[in-house]
């Protein structure tokens, strides 16, 4: 596995927003700065409303 991208809704603005599902950083909201995820042991733990895998190709 590569690696997926995620599609993942913010809570606070609804801003829809596409991350790597394996974060190596933290990635915050593009509209309001919210922390969408954080990474956690090579996997990015989410913290908005998850709404689509999009797979890697
Ligand atoms: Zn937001």
């Amino acid at each position: 596995m590569a690696g997926d991208f995620i599609r993942v809704r913010c809570e606070d603005c609804e801003n829809e927003q596409v991350l790597f599902g394996k974060a190596a950083g933290e990635v915050g909201c593009a509209v309001c700065g919210s922390t969408l995820a954080t990474p956690a042991g090579g996997e990015a733990e989410l913290h908005g409303d998850v709404l689509e895998v999009v797979e890697a190709r």
